[in-house]
């Protein structure tokens, strides 16, 4: 737990989020600037800075994470006709916040993979 962290923050509930799943690992809660009908984004509640950090630390809290997101995906409607998991790492991804989360957005076409 980091106390500067904005993510670290909202896993101790000291700053609000609307909590869309939780397990004893990880959290997801909507975005706040949802670029999809659905925008969920699915953390751990352990600070991890990116994926690449995440699984290098811990591949069984890594594997939790893509649960999570799965099961996000499910509850929110979006298997069947499909959805993406997006981890923005580092700057030229646009990281904007230093704790691991995935992005599940869906529930529209969503697209082609990067825009140039
Ligand atoms: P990144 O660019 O780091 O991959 O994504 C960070 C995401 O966090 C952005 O999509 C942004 O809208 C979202 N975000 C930033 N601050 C907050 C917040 O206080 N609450 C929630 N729910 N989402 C946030
Ligand atoms: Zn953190």
């Amino acid at each position: 737990m980091s106390d500067t962290c904005l993510f670290c923050r909202i896993a101790a509930n000291e700053i609000p989020a609307t909590v869309v799943h939780e397990t004893g690992t990880t959290l997801a809660f909507r975005d706040i600037g949802p670029k999809a009908p659905v925008h969920v984004l699915v953390i751990t509640k352990e600070h991890h800075a990116n994926v690449g950090e995440l699984v290098a630390a811990s591949p069984a809290l890594a594997a939790d994470l893509l649960a999570a997101a799965g099961a996000v995906a499910r509850a929110e409607g979006l298997t069947g006709q499909g959805y993406r998991v997006i981890f923005n790492t580092g700057p030229y991804a646009g990281q904007e916040v230093e704790h691991v989360h995935a992005h599940v957005v869906g529930g529209a076409p969503l697209g082609p993979m990067l825009a140039r």
